[in-house]
């Protein structure tokens, strides 16, 4: 029989650490949440090696008083909790007094502290668990600590850290949420000497995004804001980006409860709804929101990073985001901003009134298509082509009609063309009103919307989606040239600096051969720049920044080892997407028919490489079927 066995407290402590700190970036998320506790106005954070070798973090907070150093790093001690358990409930962001002593338990801490009223402050070195002497020392009014060789004694967390730069991507991404989440603090984020954050105190997000995330995502931001809950006790505020600014991972979306970065299922689906059909698949919504609501509202969960919650009413919640994005989009002018949109009907169109608009535009559109045809001996042949003097503005019609270049040659009828009904009264208009675009395949298509092109099938009705067959076109295109050889790199003739974020220049840093291999040839510049000094020839017409952001953005989605082949395809697919013509766009007749001729040169006319369809075929016999007339 096994014995039963009191384990030690330094090895309940190894376990609690194991649970709280996993690498180097919780240690910051935790001291952090600490120098925030302390009600710091300003909070310095460095790091060395990647935080494994140095973490150091300076607030001008209340510091701790001398008698009480030694409790701190004790577990299950804190100041912040009396005896409710409910974490929403605390106005604090740490509760559970176990940070201290885990990090203490793996690695040489060194806590230095002097509370404003105190004239001299005292000094206290943890090693692996073990205190030494409490040591008067002079310092500033506030805490500092210092997290010397984290993991030393704990060999096998320190195997499973990966390089210097991911880690550090990592503390910043811990550093980026409490500082979203602390606006009115000025933080500073140094590594390795490096100056990586200066954040002023700001009053609001804007300033605090600009300083984060360059200026030019904050000059895109939509304001949303909304009251819901039974007694209108839930408030959302926030910002969402236009739909020009978006990643290719879900990353970009902070969330703050209560004040407290969270991650949501629930809600990071909210949003990908809300832009459906404003973004491309794979791409995903920006967006900072801050939620505040009773904490009765929240179960209380035991995430031990509290990074995830439970919701009571999860359902509510998303609804009021989607419907407070929906309507603030409807009332934002978002056409213009769509960079790549999806075209499912469906979806696209789902507001009703919208909808309902273009029905109304498109029953105009017939009924004067009709009318002319009838009244005109020349009525057969494109609007476009007639005089305007037909009352019928030509270049204001949203749905002009438009002629293709080449007519031709399969004839007018064909077989079975005459399918009457029977009834009195009504024939099969087929043999006058039909009888001059029966071309054949593009002899006369019509863009619809900006968005679809609708042209006669040899068998029917084709509806294509102009993004979609445009985007496969040219990928199609990328695909064969690269299978004619290697990628082709064009070097350029002066080096050009690309500012990264810390996450992306420590994935650019990491598989700078990788990149080599698809013609991106990079080296570092120093802080988060990279230089491009060659790119992917075949992408002479993109800009090459914007090219490595592609490529990183995948790498970073596709984990620890990336397949070139995917990454290549990947590629492809991003660069054609983001060189195809949007929905939106409008094409001038050339272009209608330029881009229905090339769509027998791809090798899959029916799906773009998202794999949606870039055309939908009405058969003849579907339609007769419907109009039943067999
Ligand atoms: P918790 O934050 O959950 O209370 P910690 O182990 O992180 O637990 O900290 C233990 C206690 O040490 C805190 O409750 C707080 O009283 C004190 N403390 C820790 N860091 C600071 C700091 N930077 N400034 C002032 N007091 C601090
Ligand atoms: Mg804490």
């Amino acid at each position: 029989m096994p014995l039963i066995r009191q384990l030690s407290q330094s090895l309940i402590n190894k376990i609690a650490a194991g649970e709280v700190i996993e690498r180097p970036a919780s240690v910051v998320k935790e001291l952090l949440e600490n120098a925030v506790d302390a009600g710091a106005t300003r909070i310095d954070v460095t790091a060395g090696g990647g935080g494994s070798e140095l973490i150091r973090i300076v607030d001008n907070g209340c510091g701790i008083a001398a008698e009480q150093l030694s409790l701190a790093v004790a577990s299950h001690a804190t100041s912040k909790l009396a005896e409710a358990d409910d974490l929403f409930r605390v106005g604090t962001l740490g509760f559970r007094g176990e940070a201290l002593a885990s990090i203490a338990e793996v690695s040489r801490t060194v806590i230095r502290s002097r509370p404003s009223e105190s004239e001299s402050g005292a000094e206290l070195e943890v090693s692996g668990g073990r205190l030494g002497e409490i040591t008067p020392c002079g310092c500033p009014a506030g805490t500092t600590i210092e997290v010397h060789n984290l993991f030393f004694n704990t060999p096998v967390r320190r195997k499973f850290l990966r390089t210097t730069q991911t880690e550090f991507s990592h503390i910043s991404e811990a550093f980026t949420r409490i500082a979203l989440g602390s606006p009115q603090i000025h933080f500073t984020l140094k590594h390795n000497e490096r100056n990586v954050f200066e954040l002023p105190a700001s009053d609001g997000w804007v300033e605090r995004i600009a300083k984060l995330f360059g200026r030019d995502l904050a000059d895109n931001l939509i304001y949303i804001e909304s009251s819901g809950g039974s007694d209108e006790s839930v408030r959302l505020a926030g910002y969402a980006a236009k739909p020009t600014h978006s990643r290719g991972n879900n990353r970009m979306q902070y969330l703050f409860l209560n004040g407290r970065y969270i991650r949501d299922r629930a809600l990071q689906h909210a949003l990908g709804e809300a832009y459906r059909g404003m973004l491309t698949t794979g791409r995903f919504p920006i967006a900072f929101l801050t939620l505040d609501m009773p904490p009765e509202l929240i179960d209380v969960n035991v995430h031990p990073t509290k990074l995830e919650v439970r919701f009571q009413d999860s359902g509510q919640l998303y609804g009021q985001l989607l419907a407070t994005l929906r309507s603030k989009f409807l009332t934002t002018d978002m056409n213009t901003y769509v960079q790549s949109a999806d075209s499912d009907p469906k979806e696209v169109d789902e507001d009703r009134a919208k909808q309902t608009a273009m029905r109304q535009e498109l029953v105009d559109w017939a009924k004067h298509e009709v009318s002319a045809w009838k009244g005109s001996p020349d009525g057969d042949r494109p609007r476009s082509e007639r005089s305007s003097g037909d009352g019928f503005p030509r270049e204001s019609s949203p749905l002009s009609l438009r002629r293709l270049d080449q007519p031709s040659a399969i004839p007018a009828g064909g077989e079975g063309a005459r399918h009457d009904c029977g009834r009195p009264g009504c024939r099969s208009s087929e043999s006058q009103e039909t009888a001059g675009i029966t071309r054949g395949v593009d002899s006369r298509a019509v863009q619809i919307h900006n968005r679809y092109l609708v042209t006669e099938a040899e068998d029917g009705v084709m509806v294509v989606d102009q993004h979609a067959l445009h985007e496969r076109i040219l990928y199609e295109q990328l695909r064969h040239r690269i299978s004619e050889g290697p990628v082709e790199t064009q070097s350029l003739l002066v080096p050009e600096p690309v500012d990264l974020s810390p996450a992306e220049a420590a994935t650019a840093t990491e598989n700078i051969e990788l990149l080599g291999k698809l013609g991106m040839k990079i080296e570092p510049f120093g802080g988060d720049t990279v230089l491009i000094s060659g790119y992917p020839a075949m992408l002479a017409n993109i800009n090459p920044g914007e090219v490595l952001r592609e490529l990183l953005d995948h790498l970073m989605a596709g984990g620890k080892d990336p397949n070139l082949e995917d990454l290549l395809d990947e590629l492809l697919h991003a660069i054609a997407c983001k060189a195809a013509v949007k929905a939106g766009d409008h094409l001038s007749p050339e272009e209608v028919s330029d881009l229905l001729k090339q769509r027998h040169l791809v090798d899959d006319p029916h799906h773009c490489p998202h794999g949606r369809p870039t055309a939908l075929i009405f058969t003849r016999e579907e339609l007769d079927k419907q109009f039943k007339r067999i």
